[in-house]
């Protein structure tokens, strides 16, 4: 889309952003919400709030797709800040599938996303699950040292991949896993691909399942590759255009494509909008609890120290959600990002998600800090925005690098 095309950015959500922020509010509302501290405190994957999102069609190819490409990109924001108001570990459960979707959706083959996109999602009766694998022990925010490898076996025509991921949302539960191996170790990231993995492949398995600070619902765990065979054809994008690129990353040019640092670019802004989501549950708590506890005869809201804190708060979820909204507009309506908006949007919104729910603990004193009151649980939650999806600091590192020009390390 040309600049002269975008659709123009507004404060005013259109009218069917603000359909469907209704509509997922309200299940956020009645079906999360409720469930949200069981699901904490049993540290499993929800299914059947998974199940019912289904139903109701937001766990859905459909609905991914539909609000991915609405044209003035806050679709799935807005959606997304919805259902991490409602909680954020059952939230991760139901978008965890978008992270595996949108890496084949962005750089795969039309055949490749027309069979194993709706693989990822399966039906309501059936409902499926995809992972993305990318992180592994000794390769973290370093995407470049990742040591899985993919050998291509020409008799067999087929990829053989082999290694430890760790850290997958969803990992070794997924119907479907993306992974992201070398196939080129000594072209570091640039001779890495995507692989997609269909069902119960022989030789994926999930190894250790993590037990977290927060986000207790969503399943993250290792996956061990032990001699994985997929066909040719499933390499993501193609093993033709894979080839051409690592043609041309030999004669010394740009490779353009890659997987996942793709995947990542395309997806700033929307953990920014989860945290949102954290980080307006938290001030809305906080700030009824102080219109209504009272000490030294006054509600607390009536003490300027407590008031000075919401204040801050709203500010800060205010200031973070319009550069979440830009980045979203920006990334759908092809605005280059000069200063590295998306990871901008990342950064504050996370960040802003820490301090906000923390506060919210400090407004709600003795009652904040217990398991009683939901502000703890958020606290907890808000954490992972500043560590997934590059941590804070990788973020610094892309900002400064864009708006100097310069290689900082
Ligand atoms: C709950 C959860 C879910 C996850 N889900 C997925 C998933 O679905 N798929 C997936 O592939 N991964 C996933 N991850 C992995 C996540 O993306 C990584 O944890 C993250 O990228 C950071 O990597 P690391 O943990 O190895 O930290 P490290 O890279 O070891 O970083 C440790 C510290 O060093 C800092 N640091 C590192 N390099 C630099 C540098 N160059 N300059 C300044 N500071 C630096 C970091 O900012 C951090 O503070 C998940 C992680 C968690 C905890």
């Amino acid at each position: 889309m040309t600049s002269t095309e975008a659709t123009p950015f507004s404060l005013e959500l259109s009218e069917d952003v603000r359909e469907v922020q209704s509509w997922v509010h309200e299940f956020a509302k009645d079906v999360i919400r409720p469930a949200a501290e069981e699901w904490d405190e049993r540290e499993e994957t929800p299914w059947p709030l998974i199940q019912e999102a289904s139903k109701v069609g937001i766990y859905s190819l459909d609905f991914f797709a539909t609000q991915w490409m609405e044209p003035t990109g806050l679709g799935i924001p807005v959606a997304f800040e919805e259902l991490f108001w409602g909680d954020a570990g059952i939230g991760l459960s139901i978008v965890g599938t978008g992270l595996a979707a949108a890496s084949v959706a962005a750089v795969g083959t039309p055949e490749q996303i027309a069979e194993w996109v709706p693989q990822m999602f399966g039906t309501a009766d059936d409902v499926k699950l995809g992972a993305f694998c990318a992180s592994e022990p000794d390769a973290g925010s370093d995407v470049g040292s990742i040591r899985a490898r993919a050998s291509y076996d020409e008799a067999a025509g087929e990829w053989v991949l082999n290694g430890t991921k760790t850290w997958a949302t969803n990992g070794g539960i997924a119907d479907v896993h993306v992974i992201v191996a070398s196939v080129h170790p000594e072209l570091g990231s640039r001779g890495q691909a995507s692989f997609i993995v269909p069902p119960n492949t022989p030789g994926l398995r999930q190894g250790q399942k993590f037990k977290k600070h927060g986000i207790r619902a969503s399943h993250t765990a290792e996956v061990i590759l032990d001699d994985v065979r997929v066909p040719a054809a499933l390499i993501i994008g193609g093993k033709d255009k894979f080839d051409e690129r690592i043609a041309r990353v030999r004669e010394g040019q740009r490779a353009k494509g890659q997987a996942a640092m793709k995947t990542f670019e395309t997806t700033r802004p929307t953990v920014g909008a989860m945290a949102l989501g954290v980080a307006r549950a938290a001030y809305d708590y906080a700030l009824q609890y102080a219109r209504e506890r009272e000490q030294f005869g006054r509600k607390i809201g009536d003490f300027q120290a407590v008031a000075f804190k919401l204040a801050d708060m709203k500010c800060q979820y205010d200031a973070a959600r319009l550069m979440v909204h830009r980045a979203a507009w920006m990334a759908r309506n092809g605005k280059e990002f000069t200063a590295a908006e998306g990871s901008m949007a990342k950064l504050m919104a996370s960040e802003a998600a820490v301090r906000i729910t923390e506060e919210a603990i400090q407004i709600l004193g003795g009652n904040g800090y217990t398991r009683e009151y939901p502000v703890e649980r958020m606290h907890r939650d808000s954490k992972i925005f500043t560590i997934f999806e590059g941590t804070s600091e990788i973020q610094r590192l892309v900002i400064g690098r864009t708006i100097t020009g310069l290689p900082v390390r």
